[in-house]
Order: structure tokens, then C-alpha cells, then sequence
């Protein structure tokens, strides 16, 4: 089979590779398309934790069922699925309390142990597969692993109905946390970011209140129309958004980071501990989640079309992570095809 292979920093060289064995608990599938995510971005540029080269790279995907091993049930070739791209080690405390997504042993798709989905084929254990609707296309289906983010950090950030809510960053993640709010009942939502069509999308998608940060300070915004925000979800890593959310979020309201901060940054904890604000970091997701995405999609799939405008063939890899990192010719969710 081809493979992209993130051989080195900046470059994916495509390869031909045989095709993933799979075990008596797997499923083979054939991926049909695959989302690039910011963490690949962060990887591409060197500077991600744990995705480094040499590696294969890509876990957000939708594909068919090829073939199932001989203990799988409920799945059979040709079923259209996504893939919930870790699992835990099953034994240790994070995983026997159901929160295998901390689990320091995972096995995370995208990665030396495990590769990734930017191949045509790829094997996975069955338990973290899941189905897919069949009227759903495949440029949304492959939507679900960074809406299911969302869906987690807003679960994290308890939004009840008639909250009102900052989320700092309209890229993927951002417009998802949107979505996943918009659907948990959030009556608000602010959405910053420099790129004017990012904020027109987010408007498609459901947020009430759009700001490019070039032009209006969110600070001033939120003290002259709502005074504070029950939560902030900060999607871009950097001290300026850190800063602003700690003046936006009011007294015992929280902050919720799904960011990569690439630089250390201050935090003014005086301010923390005297207005009980609670800062709290989401990490993926669990198979709750991952679920609550499907039906979201279901639901509303249509709406989110407009995230997936810009599909690169694999062996045009190299220009699709570019599109993906310079957001160039308004690419959100940069797709390659399979
Ligand atoms: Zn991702
Ligand atoms: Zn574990």
C-alpha cells in the first residue's frame, strides 16, 4: 500500500509499504479520507510532545470495513466507520476509573506504535471503532474525532442551558467547541480570531457574537455587552489569550484550555484564587464523547459541510499540511484523500 511517512521535520516522503497484518481482535479498514489535525501541525514544525518522526501520521479518519479477525462481532466489510484513535493500557488507575484518554501507557493512533491514517490501509482494534450513518458524507463523518474534543471540553466546562460562552480561536477545534456548545444550550457564544472567513464560518455554525482580534479588544467587548462569561475555551496557545481569559471569565467561572502552548506563560494566580476561577485542561476525549460526536453529526451534518472545503491526494501531502498550517485560500479542515 502507499503510505506518507513523516520521515523528518517538514517532510512527508510517500512510500510503498506492505499492508497492515491485523490480529483475531482488529478490524482492517480502507481509509477513504483523512483530516489533518494542529497537532500534526505541531508535529510537521517539530514541536509536539509525543508525535515525532519517523512515523506515520493521521487519525482522523472515515473508511470501509475490508476485513474483520476472527473474534471481532458487530462489524463486517464494507461498513462505513471512524476510528477513536487510543486506548488505554487497562490496568492502571486512570483506566480502571474509565479515563484511559490519561492513561500514561496509551497507544494513540498517528504514532510509532500504532500508525496512522494517512495510508490506504489501516488496522485497528475493533473496540474503538464505531459506525457511521450511512447518509452521512465522508467530507463530515471524518469530522467526528475534533468534534468529539469539543464535545469532551464542554463537558469539562458543564454548560448549562443560557450559559454564555467565550471560545478563543475559530480554527477546527475552536468552531467545534461552537458546535458542541451550541448544542449543549450555550445561549452566548463570543468567538475571536484574526481571519475574518474563520469568523463568518463560526457564525454558520451557531456563535452569536464574531471579534477579529485586529480590530476589538474581546476585553472591552465582554465588559460593555455582558459583563463576564460563565466559561472561556482557549483553543490558541499564547499568553495574550491566557491573559484575556482571565479578565473575560467571571468569579468562580472557568477556563478550559485545549490549546498546545508552544512558549511558557505567566499566570496571574492572585487573580485565580480571588475570584475562584477554575482552570482546567481537556485532553481528548472518551468513548462518551466520541458517541455524543456521532450523534451530533447526525444531527446537524449538513451545517458543518463548510469546514471540509479543501481536499489534497496523498501524494500531494507535503501541500496539504502547507494549506492546513498558513490556512491558505480559506482552508479550515484540510482533507487528504485516499
Ligand atoms: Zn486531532
Ligand atoms: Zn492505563
Amino acid at each position: 500500500m502507499k503510505a506518507a511517512l513523516f520521515d523528518q521535520i517538514n517532510s512527508m516522503k510517500i512510500i510503498n509499504k506492505e499492508n497492515p497484518e491485523i490480529n483475531d481482535n482488529d478490524v482492517l479498514i480502507k481509509i477513504i479520507t483523512t483530516g489533518i489535525c494542529g497537532s500534526e501541525i505541531h508535529a510537521y514544525n517539530g514541536a509536539h510532545p509525543f508525535r515525532k518522526p519517523p512515523s506515520i501520521l493521521g487519525h482522523e479518519l472515515v473508511g470501509k470495513i475490508e476485513e474483520v479477525g476472527e473474534n471481532v462481532q458487530g462489524f463486517h466489510p464494507g461498513d462505513y466507520v471512524t476510528v477513536e484513535p487510543h486506548y488505554g493500557c487497562k490496568q492502571c488507575v486512570h483506566c480502571q476509573n474509565g479515563d484511559y484518554h490519561l492513561c500514561d501507557n496509551k497507544t494513540v493512533l498517528g504514532t510509532e506504535k500504532w500508525e496512522g491514517a494517512f495510508a490506504e490501509y489501516l488496522t485497528a482494534p475493533a473496540s474503538t471503532v464505531y459506525k457511521i450513518p450511512g447518509d452521512i458524507p465522508y467530507h463530515v463523518g471524518v469530522l467526528t474525532e475534533p468534534l468529539a474534543v469539543g464535545v469532551h471540553a464542554v463537558k469539562l466546562g458543564q454548560i448549562k442551558k443560557g450559559d454564555k460562552i467565550a471560545v478563543l480561536g475559530a480554527g477546527p477545534i475552536g468552531l467545534l467547541v461552537a458546535v458542541a456548545a451550541k448544542h449543549a444550550g450555550a445561549e452566548v457564544i463570543c468567538i475571536t480570531d484574526a481571519i475574518d472567513h474563520n469568523l463568518e464560518t463560526s457564525k454558520q455554525l451557531g456563535a452569536t457574537d464574531t471579534l477579529n482580534v485586529k480590530e476589538v479588544s474581546i476585553v472591552d467587548y465582554i465588559d460593555e455587552t455582558y459583563g463576564k462569561v460563565d466559561q472561556v475555551y482557549v483553543t490558541v496557545g499564547l499568553q495574550s489569550t491566557m491573559n484575556d481569559a482571565l479578565q473575560i471569565v467571571k468569579k468562580k467561572g472557568k477556563i478550559i484550555s485545549i490549546a498546545i502552548f508552544e512558549e511558557d506563560i505567566k499566570v496571574d494566580f492572585n487573580h485565580v484564587f480571588i475570584s475562584e476561577i477554575q482552570i482546567l485542561g481537556s485532553s481528548m476525549y472518551v468513548k462518551e464523547d466520541f458517541e455524543q460526536a456521532i450523534d451530533i453529526i447526525s444531527e446537524r451534518g449538513d451545517q458543518l459541510e463548510i469546514l471540509t472545503k479543501h481536499t489534497f491526494p496523498l501524494q500531494d501531502i507535503e501541500l496539504a499540511m502547507d494549506a492546513a498550517a498558513t490556512k491558505k485560500d480559506g482552508a479550515i479542515k484540510v482533507l487528504v484523500d485516499l
